[in-house]
């Protein structure tokens, strides 16, 4: 069952329902363009990962700024970008099951897509789903780059596994995977390049292998928002996965320069727009936002350029706001905006985003993806 729209256009922020994700425009474009220009100055590909936004309209916006196609985790969310006009999209994530890998090769048919592998046995379902499809698919080899997650070991394992995929007659060895996750939020800068130059120094190795017997390695994709400069810089990446940073959020904005300051790259973006319905309570102001309206695995929402109201409690459809005497107190129908601690699960918590640019709503974007878990 869709939602019902928050908003229309012309609306002013005050007039949206609520909860509602809330897209500053302004701040979305300029994290898109900051993103661009990393990419066109470093002459590393940008291939975003749309795990976080979830939207065929978003990634339009990013390829029109020059980003090569898309990321996503799931095959379902494949489709929602294939079906919504996007032309390449890499499965940055193992896929297993026979039926998940047909509604891929369907797929294939409108769009360029690839898929990852770090087990023979997915290469054999593959070539068998390629087979029956009457296709070729692109498979790239993932390897663990230290984050300990998904991955066959760099080195000699990576490179087996390749020549399986280039020995399969309806596949083509696409290159590498080279995600390191955990290193996206370590704050310290010098720690994020300590760990980044591991992972680099792991895929230049297999690349290298892979060239002595023969395989090319057209893409060696990985880097986040957290690090994704790093990987620009190294010379083994060809193409940056960065999700994020089109959003940001509340647990991003932690994250260190070199100075010790928080790291200022890319604007927030991204909000949780909610109603106080409460002040029954003394001290409390209860909004209509509680856990079903964000994620919180990094922890509650910060309500916007307000230091003087914190979040302190959440319940399924409750939000606990307290505010000390000092400050003017939230009025029962406020609209206040919250910041996400973690976009993506946030995100998937709507059908809606409602773009906003100085106070009024532009435009209401489907989350096309929203819920494709498989
Ligand atoms: N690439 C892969 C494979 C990922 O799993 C993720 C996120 O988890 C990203 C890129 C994007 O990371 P971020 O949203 O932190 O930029
Ligand atoms: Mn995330």
């Amino acid at each position: 069952m869709i939602q019902v729209p928050p908003a229309r256009p012309g609306q002013s922020e005050e007039e949206i329902d609520t909860p509602a994700l809330v897209v500053d425009l302004d701040a979305f474009e300029a994290n898109l363009d900051r993103m661009a220009e990393f990419s066109s100055a470093s002459g590393v590909a940008l291939r975003p990962h749309a795990k976080t936004h979830k939207s065929p309209v978003i990634a339009h916006w990013q390829m029109r700024r020059g980003a090569v196609g898309q990321c996503v985790q799931k095959v379902g969310e494949a489709e929602a970008l294939a079906w919504g006009g996007v032309p390449d999209i890499l499965v940055s994530n193992e896929v297993v099951g026979d039926a998940k890998l047909a509604r891929l090769l369907a797929l294939s048919g409108i769009a360029k897509v690839a898929v990852c592998v770090d087990d023979g046995a997915q290469v054999e379902a593959a070539e068998r789903a390629a087979d029956a499809a009457g296709r070729r698919l692109s498979v790239l080899v993932e390897i663990d780059v230290g984050a300990g997650r998904c991955g066959v070991q760099p080195g000699p394992p990576a490179v087996e596994l390749a020549q399986r995929i280039a020995g399969s007659p309806h596949l083509i060895f696409g290159g590498l995977q080279a995600y390191h996750g955990r290193a996206q939020h370590l704050r310290r800068e010098e720690e994020r390049e300590r760990v980044i130059a591991e992972a680099a120094a792991h895929a230049r190795r297999t690349v290298e292998q892979l060239r002595q017997v023969g395989l090319d390695c057209p893409i060696v994709g990985g880097g986040g928002t957290g690090t994704f400069p790093f990987e620009m810089a190294s010379g083994v990446y060809t193409e940056i996965q960065a999700g994020s940073y089109c959003f940001m959020d509340s647990d991003y904005a932690l994250n260190l320069d070199r100075s010790g300051a928080a790291v200022s790259t890319f604007r927030q973006a991204l909000f949780v727009l909610t109603t106080v319905m409460s002040r029954a309570a003394p001290g409390l102001a209860i909004c209509d936002a509680g856990h079903k309206a964000y994620g919180v695995d990094s922890g509650l929402p910060q309500v916007w350029r307000r230091p003087d109201l914190r979040l302190t409690g959440a319940s399924d459809e409750h939000g606990n706001i307290a505010f000390t005497p000092e400050t003017t107190a939230p009025k029962l129908g406020e609209k206040l905006r919250l910041v996400p601690s973690h976009c993506d699960p946030t995100v998937d918590r709507y059908d809606w985003y409602v773009g906003v640019r100085r106070g009024r709503v532009e435009c209401l974007w489907p989350v096309a993806a929203r819920g494709r878990m498989a």
